[in-house]
């Protein structure tokens, strides 16, 4: 059998087990570049690629070549160097402002093209959202519902900090569902959006009319739902649109900042209704995943970015995947601009500059002066070892914040405190993430330092 059939047929065997988001990141670009002796090589576009094949995949691609040929006994990778280069865009004439300009416009134009039936924007599919680890559970849900909305997980619930993807997954669940299943109505909606609605029908004396507009939903998809927290009427209502679509088994699908149990403030129906279906939750991304998210995010904005310039910003904007891509933003202006392909100083000058410019170097700043502030406790005695029980308490939601905030490693909030041991960081973390469960007072004292820490 020649090796492109020998291939197309593996591969339509591993379409069949796979997510077409996991198919088309993992498998796009690649072939039988050799067979030779019982050995496969196969060619890849990139190191990331190859990596996660020959980890992930290995066994099945083994098994679909034996299916096919039995005398098959080993499966190599290579990187096909030529398809990485190819697509270097030039632009010599345009200014640095006209290149910023044309991204923002294509930005606006993303935002223009949201359809107001559905609430939808198509640039969210399955097809653009990259799986790893760190999402693989809420993807795989999120694509079975998709595929079945319904009848297997009502409601589905996603929840993750903020810019790993909720928004992408519930719209590309949406997105899947108006393409293939004709007839079904989707609607999303920001949570936000629904509560100033609630508030003006009710005010307009127009509750019948909302109440209309939900009843023939198919699937509904209602983002970021922690803003119902002690909006009590807001709730009342939703958990009747809830419990009719839910009825009439209609999907609904959520998404939180944090788990159902930790919203504040939810009347105890809605929440043991959200705890009812699935819950599956977004963690960050490792560098190996965040690599490949810049590497296709790259490939499909025309830029050309190496592996050793990947690896590097992947290490070191260790933030969300909004951050990545604000940090291809600013490469693809740096590219067109210079008209040059970004090698690694280039690459290490921007991220010096958006480093300097960020948030997070005051961010500890910012959280140990609010916690200060709000204790009314002297920072430096926060930093101090004194075992007093007030300074002891601030420190310990310190530590708190900066773990559940930043995401600082534990020796690392060690060293940021005051030099402390790191399972000192570790007991004092764990007990705050106790006390909160059962402890009223200390749960409203962290949501009011969290809103004093975004409105600063
Ligand atoms: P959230 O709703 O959790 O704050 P978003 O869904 O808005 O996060 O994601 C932030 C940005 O990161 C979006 O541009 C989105 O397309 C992108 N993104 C998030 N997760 C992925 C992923 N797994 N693959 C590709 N892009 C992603
Ligand atoms: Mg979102």
């Amino acid at each position: 059998m020649q090796k492109e059939n020998l291939w197309q047929s593996v591969l339509a065997q591993i379409q069949l087990e796979i997510s077409d988001a996991s198919f088309n990141t993992w498998f796009k670009n690649t072939k039988i570049s050799e067979i030779e002796r019982g050995r496969v090589t196969i060619s890849v576009p990139n190191t990331f690629v190859r990596d996660w094949l020959s980890n992930k995949y290995h066994k099945k691609i083994l098994k679909g070549l034996r299916n096919i040929d039995p005398g098959i006994k080993e499966v190599g990778y290579t990187i096909n160097s030529s398809s990485n280069s190819s697509s270097v865009k030039t632009r010599n004439s345009e200014s640095k402002k006209e290149n910023e300009k044309a991204v923002d416009n294509q930005m606006e134009f993303q935002e223009l093209s949201i359809d107001h039936n559905t609430g939808l924007n198509p640039k969210y599919t399955f097809d653009n959202f990259v799986v790893g680890p760190f999402n693989e559970l809420a993807h795989a849900a999120g694509f079975a519902v998709g595929k079945n909305p319904g009848s297997l997980y009502n409601p589905l619930f996603i929840y993750s900090k903020t810019g790993l993807g909720k928004t992408h997954l519930l719209q590309a669940v949406g997105n899947k569902v108006k393409k293939e299943i004709k007839g079904k109505r989707v609607f999303y909606i920001q949570a936000q959006k629904f509560i100033s609605e609630i508030i003006s029908s009710i005010r307009n004396n127009k509750m019948e009319e909302f109440k209309y507009r939900y009843k023939d939903v198919d699937i509904l998809i209602i983002d970021d739902i922690q803003f119902l927290s002690g909006k009590e009427k807001t709730q009342e209502e939703f958990f009747h649109t809830f419990n009719e679509l839910y009825e009439k088994n209609k999907q609904i699908i959520l998404s939180s900042d944090r788990p159902p149990k930790s919203i504040s403030s939810l009347t105890d129906r809605l929440r043991s209704r959200f705890e009812g279906g699935m819950i599956a939750d977004i963690d960050y991304p490792d560098t190996e995943t965040r690599a490949a998210i810049l590497k296709t995010k790259a490939q499909e904005k025309d830029l050309t970015l190496s592996d050793d310039v990947c690896y590097y910003i992947a290490e070191n904007i260790q933030r969300s995947i909004r951050e990545l891509e604000g940090v291809l933003n600013k490469l693809i202006i740096q590219q067109q601009t210079k008209d040059t392909v970004i090698n690694l100083n280039e690459a290490k000058k921007v991220l010096k500059n958006i480093n300097q410019t960020s948030s997070t170097s005051f961010s500890f700043n910012k959280i140990l002066k609010t916690v200060a502030n709000f204790y009314e406790i002297n920072e430096k005695d926060i930093m101090s070892s004194s075992r007093k029980k007030e300074v002891v308490k601030s420190r310990q939601i310190l530590i708190y914040l900066l773990r559940e905030e930043l995401n600082y490693s534990y020796p690392y909030i060690g060293k940021k405190v005051g030099g402390k041991d790191h399972t000192t960081i570790i007991h004092s973390f764990s007990k705050i993430k106790k006390e909160i469960q059962k402890n009223e007072e200390i749960k409203e004292e962290l949501s009011y330092i969290k809103e004093s820490l975004m409105s600063v």
